[in-house]
């Protein structure tokens, strides 16, 4: 593999070791458990273990869990075996919960340096003396509280004395700063809620900016690497380090990954769920980890589209063909082949026997010799697509019409003689006779057809359920455009199918991906049973072969 440089969180990295300011790195993986993982949530993890495979250290798996109403440990497994799946390992797996004692002790800190104060404003009214970006905010008469009166009224929020809403507690930092972030934030508020891991023990939960940076410190995370949308935020988690004089975690931020024609927010996706747009967390159509997987990605295709898409300092939008390009790639390596036909026409071979089955041998995977070949039977009657015939055909068709030679592949040559329509004027069955000698692999005929098709003999054909997805939006980017991004959901986003296939796949194993030749590449769903094995369709192929 090519050397490729680094990118500039790597740079920042590498210049910090061999300035000496660390011996080892450590990162983290921050999720919040209240939701399943998504497309941009690889690029993290990709980011964030990545560095600590290519420099000494390692990542935490931290699970931002401060906020008691939305999570679930449902989403915690999830979490876990998706990054797992990806093929990461974290070396500790923590909770921000498990912090919550010493959080509580750091705010108690904060109020005895006179740094934090109880504020009984409501959230209005503290919104009313915010301040704009070009005012400043206005100090209220909270804000001069004693130390003492201070350190009751916290204790007596902490003990549940307060209802929801009623009180915070407040950094004292200033209310004039030009970084709104700064003008005294909430640290904590009152939230009597049954925590997931914590049960009730708990009615006052630290915000966001009182719990990251603190937990990035206890863990001695040396890069915390958060998304842009964090920038103002820096400022304020430094501060906080600073007055708590706790080890010095630092925040670097790169921009959120998009992907179009889908969206990734943990909450727009849950909707999604919820409202029943789709079947589950794990629907195919769904831009989450477990989704891709259902749909056939591998884990080597999201990470090489995460290594191809790289880490940005502005945010864009990225196009889902990459990320389809980049799983063609890697089944094109591994994917065994098999022939299925999705669209059915009859042909009837009539020059053989009646009752007759020969096997012909084709390659598992020509990209991979070591599969080896499998058989496949061929008779008087067999199914092919009903595109691949035509009766008046245009000059560049080169597959099946009267008259007309083609391939089968890996069998023999035939040609169209005839074909018979019904009261329609549909076409339910072509007529053709096969060349003798021009079987593949033993062709003495020197006949030259420019089309190959694939087919499936009619007897030995098994019926499979074939889900195949569209994009589960009609347009690029949902959340932008006018109204409820659920407006924009494509209607036609899956079609359900019976696809005939070769006698082979129904050793398919549960998850195993297969190109079905000329078709795309299809992974066995779990939906699927001895009586009817299911399969998805991952993508279709950049375009056919032979023509
Ligand atoms: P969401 O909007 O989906 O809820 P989030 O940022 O709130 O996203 P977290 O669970 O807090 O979700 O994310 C865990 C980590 O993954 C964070 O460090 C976050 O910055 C990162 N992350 C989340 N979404 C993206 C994305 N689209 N691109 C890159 N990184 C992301
Ligand atoms: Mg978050
Ligand atoms: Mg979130």
């Amino acid at each position: 593999k090519e050397e490729k440089s680094l990118n500039f969180i790597e740079e920042i990295v590498e210049a910090d070791l061999q300035a000496g300011k660390y011996t080892q790195i450590i990162t983290r993986f921050p999720p919040e458990p209240n939701g399943y993982l998504h497309i941009g949530h690889a690029s993290s993890i990709c980011l964030n273990f990545g560095l600590t495979k290519k420099f000494p250290g390692y990542t935490n798996l931290r699970f931002d869990d401060t906020n008691p109403v939305t999570e679930d440990t449902e989403y915690v497994e999830s979490i876990k075996n998706d990054i797992r799946w990806m093929g990461f390992e974290w070396e500790h797996e923590l909770y921000a919960s498990d912090y919550f004692d010493t959080l509580y002790q750091y705010a108690i800190e904060l109020i005895n340096k006179g740094l934090a104060y109880v504020d009984d404003s409501t959230s209005e009214e503290i919104a009313l003396l915010k301040g704009t970006p070009t005012e400043p905010g206005k100090d209220n008469i909270y804000r001069s509280r004693s130390v003492e009166e201070n350190l009751t009224l916290f204790e007596k929020m902490r003990n549940g004395e307060f209802p929801d809403g009623s009180r915070t507690l407040r950094a004292k930092i200033d209310m004039g700063h030009i970084n709104m972030l700064m003008r005294d934030p909430i640290l904590y508020r009152i939230k009597h809620a049954h925590h997931h891991r914590t049960g009730n023990k708990w009615c006052i939960y630290p915000m966001y900016d009182f719990a990251h940076g603190q937990s990035d410190s206890i863990e001695t995370v040396t890069h915390s690497i958060c998304t842009l949308e964090f920038v103002p935020h820096r400022e304020l988690y430094d501060w906080i380090i600073e007055k708590l004089g706790i080890y010095p975690s630092h925040q670097y931020e790169f921009a959120r990954r998009n992907l179009n024609y889908t969206v990734t927010s943990k909450r727009k996706l849950l909707q999604l769920v919820q409202e029943k747009h789709v079947n589950g967390w794990d629907d195919p159509r769904m831009p989450t980890i477990s989704g891709l997987r259902r749909r056939g990605y591998t884990p080597e295709s999201i990470r090489d589209f995460c290594e191809r898409i790289g880490v940005a300092r502005r945010e864009n939008m990225i196009d889902v063909g990459l990320l389809e390009f980049c799983v063609r790639e890697d089944l094109n390596k591994k994917a065994l082949r098999r022939m299925v036909v999705l669209d059915p026409l009859k042909v009837v071979i009539t020059n053989f026997p009646e009752g007759v089955t020969e096997m012909c041998h084709s390659e598992n995977n020509p990209e991979d010799i070591a599969t080896g070949n499998r058989e496949i039977p061929f008779s008087r009657e067999i199914y092919i697509e009903k595109e691949d015939f035509m009766e008046t055909p245009s000059k560049k068709y080169f597959r099946l019409a009267p008259g007309k030679m083609v391939r089968l592949k890996s069998a023999y040559i035939i040609q169209c003689d005839d074909f018979v329509k019904d009261e329609n004027g549909e076409i339910t069955e072509v007529r053709c006779s096969y060349i003798e000698n021009s079987k593949s692999g033993q062709d003495t005929t020197g006949i030259n057809v420019k089309g190959t098709l694939h087919w499936v003999s009619v007897p030995h054909a098994h019926e499979i359920e074939v889900r195949l997805y569209d994009r589960l939006f009609s347009v690029e980017d949902p959340s932008s455009e006018e109204g409820d991004f659920k407006d924009y959901i494509n209607p036609n986003s899956l079609e359900v199918i019976t696809g005939y296939a070769e006698p082979a796949l129904s050793e398919a194993k549960e998850g195993e991906s297969f190109q079905f030749l000329r078709k795309g590449y299809f992974a066995k769903d779990p939906d699927s049973s001895t009586e009817k094995l299911v399969f998805n369709r991952t993508v279709t192929l950049r375009d056919n072969w032979a023509r």
